[in-house]
């Protein structure tokens, strides 16, 4: 092998080695807030009524298809669906009774 394609070949090594490690290194951000699949949070999804609170911002265009402004309209979501707060994850479960 020819000492030119080793250096380069080296260089490919270390480059690789140091992309790995730096590509660890960096964390990569949690969401905050877990949100449900409308895009709203926990807080705002009553589970007993299933209902969503939140109000989602619509255009509304006139007949001739003019824009006519907006308007709030209740959100559909009939679930909340997105992952649960942490707290709420970790409940200690209850193990049957042992005979
Ligand atoms: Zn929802
Ligand atoms: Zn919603």
């Amino acid at each position: 092998m020819e000492p030119i394609s080793l250096l380069v070949g080296a260089a490919l090594l270390v480059t690789g080695f140091a992309a790995g490690r730096f590509g660890r290194r960096r964390s990569t951000p949690r969401p905050v807030t877990p949100v449900c699949g409308c895009g709203h949070v926990l807080s705002q999804h009553d589970r007993e009524r299933s209902t969503c609170y939140a109000e989602l911002r619509r255009e509304t265009y006139d007949k001739k298809g003019r824009f006519a402004g907006h308007t709030w309209v209740p959100c559909t979501c009939r679930q909340y669906v997105g992952p649960m707060p942490v707290d709420e994850v970790f409940v200690p479960r209850v193990l049957p009774p042992v005979d």
